[in-house]
């Protein structure tokens, strides 16, 4: 991490300038982290409250043991009779007979994206924000072929939660990760999930909301002015995704969504400091936020804080730092719950790659908020890890423009083991 790049650093920095950054945090551990994963461990209940038939159970059970979580099949599936039924069951203690424990402390590779392009013609048009939308955002066919062929390497989604945990003395214990030899966990986390001001009118979705059947789905206004519904960015496009090929996913976890408060979140203008001259409306956008942030969590998605206003952790004065750990907590904890995730705006770390230490100020003042889990950048490995004390931290690589380019290009290696970014590099971005 050493080569926690200047190019990732300026990346960042760009994207804020971008979005306009003005001067916030989670607290609390707990945060999506419970033992058992995201997924469901009941069946969908029948009509009318009853209890769920057996056709319903077999159905969890299967996603259950799809997503490697092959005790709360066993369970699902426990008193359900029927060939179906024992089929499953032979197949769940087969399987898990032949897990293998992910090495502890092994460095897992995080990869993660900003907002989607929907509309290239509209990003790339020739404006003043242009060439920042072609160095750090991705289009959702770069990002679907992304998945793809993480998923068909090999690779499984999973939380840092299930690499490690606080234990009772708050000390960072590594965590039981089992799964099918060959396989490889990966985290998936985007950033800057507001729908800031800035974009508007560019080509990127406008929201996540929940449709008619409570699925989130995002908001989309077309050059024409015409809205519609559907997969516009990671997280439904994820949804669909994993809802075809469950397996990509252990337990039904699916990725980090972190967020700033500044604009509001997910598309919402949530932040009474700076949309609170109208209530009614700021009222209406915090209940929308909150209805969707909980239709996340409990799909398996996790939230981390992004700080209020995008600030540099490292370089900001304490006090500012205070106030704004204190205004996520406000404005945004409030409609999200509690979080131990940080992820560093521009990849800004408050240490380099040595330990943090337990008395360094930075890092107790963060720790005191609730903290245990932290994201920096680095684009030059595929995975970075740390465990130490009472946290455990981790390199992203930003997967954008610039590393597609770069990768394509061939003056950058690291990505060529696991992606062609000459075949995944969007036809529709300038030049190309
Ligand atoms: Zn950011």
């Amino acid at each position: 991490m050493g080569a926690l790049t200047r190019r990732t650093l300026t990346t960042s920095l760009m994207v804020a300038a971008l979005a306009g950054c003005t001067d916030g945090s989670g607290s609390a551990p707990g945060s999506g982290s419970d033992a058992g994963g995201a997924s469901d461990s009941t069946a969908a209940p029948a009509a009318g409250g009853a209890a769920p038939d057996p056709a319903a159970k077999l159905a969890t059970a299967t996603r259950q043991a799809d997503q490697f979580d092959y005790d709360a099949a066993l369970d699902t599936v426990d008193g359900v009779d029927g060939k179906d039924a024992e089929d499953l069951r032979t197949r769940c203690h087969e399987e898990k007979d032949a897990l293998v424990p992910w090495p502890e402390d092994e460095p897992v590779s995080h990869l993660f994206f900003h907002s989607l392009i929907v509309d290239p013609s509209r990003a790339f048009d020739g404006d003043d924000k242009e060439q920042g939308y072609d160095d750090y955002m991705c289009t959702i066919p770069e990002f679907t072929a992304v998945i793809e062929r993480m998923h068909e390497d090999g690779y499984v989604l999973i939380s840092p939660h299930d690499l490690a945990e606080p234990a009772e003395d708050g000390t960072m214990r590594p965590r039981e990760l089992l799964l099918p030899e060959g396989r490889t966990p990966l985290v998936l986390s985007q950033d800057d999930v507001s729908y800031y001001e800035y974009m508007d009118g560019d080509g990127f979705a406008a929201d996540l909301h929940l449709d008619a059947d409570g699925a989130v789905r995002s908001r989309y206004v077309d050059a024409d002015g015409t809205e519609h519904e559907g997969a516009y960015d990671m997280a439904p496009l994820l949804d669909d995704y994993l809802a075809a090929n469950p397996g990509f996913s252990y337990r039904g976890r699916k990725g980090i969504i972190a967020l700033t408060g500044y604009n509001g979140i997910l598309g919402y203008r949530s932040s009474p400091r700076e949309y609170g001259e109208d209530p009614d409306a700021l009222s209406a956008a915090r209940d929308a936020a909150a209805e969707v942030a909980g239709a996340l969590t409990d799909s398996g998605w996790e939230i981390a804080s992004h700080t209020w206003g995008h600030i540099d952790m490292g370089e900001k004065p304490l006090e500012k730092v205070d106030v704004d750990l204190q205004r996520w907590d406000e404005e945004v904890g409030t409609l999200v719950g509690d979080t131990d995730l940080l992820i560093y705006p521009f990849g800004a770390d408050i240490a380099g790659p040595e330990q943090y230490e337990e008395g360094d100020v930075r890092y107790r003042r963060l720790r005191d908020h609730g903290f245990s889990y932290f994201f920096t950048v680095d684009g030059s490995t595929l995975a970075w890890q740390q465990r130490h004390g009472e946290y455990l931290r981790q390199a992203r690589m930003n997967i954008d423009g610039i590393r597609l380019r770069a990768t394509a290009a061939g003056e950058e290696h690291v990505l060529d083991p696991v992606l062609d970014a000459g075949a995944i590099l969007d036809p529709a971005r300038p030049g190309l």
